[in-house]
């Protein structure tokens, strides 16, 4: 079974489209913008039709920065960083499903990922530690050395469905300011550039 970590964003959703994972997963760890992911990846998931599961596992009391609300850390890369979070999110995956099948669990870092674990040596790192252990689990992240660009139109996903994708690390409904809102805002824009 393969597993897709899904967010609702914009380059999880291009993975998403191209590799149609037997499920696609959100999880709700206490992220302030939680309900916006989720709604935006159970439509999503609905239009792809793709198997759409939500973990709500509350680890805001362990969070730090944008995405819970806190002061960014003096050790971040930039204010949404989450210690060990693609760890945390890798493992709740492997937690509930290593059980029922799962073979791989699919990431969407991609080659501008300012995060320490969304980049090669984490991402080579964590595989190894999730295949050392029962069930074998990979890691995959095949989007790693693509810009959000490139991934989402080397994936042939339609561009009405990214109408409903969401990227804001600040609040349920997209504030426009946050590095993600920021982010996504840009790539869409270059898309346009691109009809
Ligand atoms: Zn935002």
């Amino acid at each position: 079974m393969k597993l897709l970590l899904y967010s609702g964003g914009l380059d999880s959703t291009a993975l998403a489209w191209k590799f149609r994972p037997d499920i696609a997963v959100t999880i709700d760890y206490g992220q302030r913008p939680a309900a916006g992911e989720i709604r935006a990846a159970s439509a999503l998931c609905g239009l792809m039709n793709l198997r759409h599961d939500v973990l709500k596992v509350d680890l805001a009391f362990l969070g730090i920065g944008t995405l819970v609300g806190t002061e960014t850390a003096d050790i971040a890369a930039a204010s949404e960083w989450w210690p060990y979070r693609n760890q945390m999110l890798i493992t709740l995956a492997g937690m509930r499903y290593v059980a029922r099948g799962l073979s791989e669990i699919m990431i969407g870092a991609v080659a501008s990922d300012v995060h320490a674990d969304g980049k090669k040596p984490f991402l080579a790192a964590i595989s190894s530690a999730m295949i050392a252990q029962e069930g074998g689990v990979q890691v995959s992240a095949p989007a790693i050395d693509m810009d959000p660009l490139d991934l989402i139109l080397g994936s042939g996903v339609p561009k009405n469905l990214l109408g409903a994708a969401f990227s804001c690390h600040v609040a349920e409904y997209p504030c426009g300011q946050c590095r993600g809102c920021e982010k996504h805002l840009t790539t869409i824009a270059a898309l346009s550039n691109r009809n």
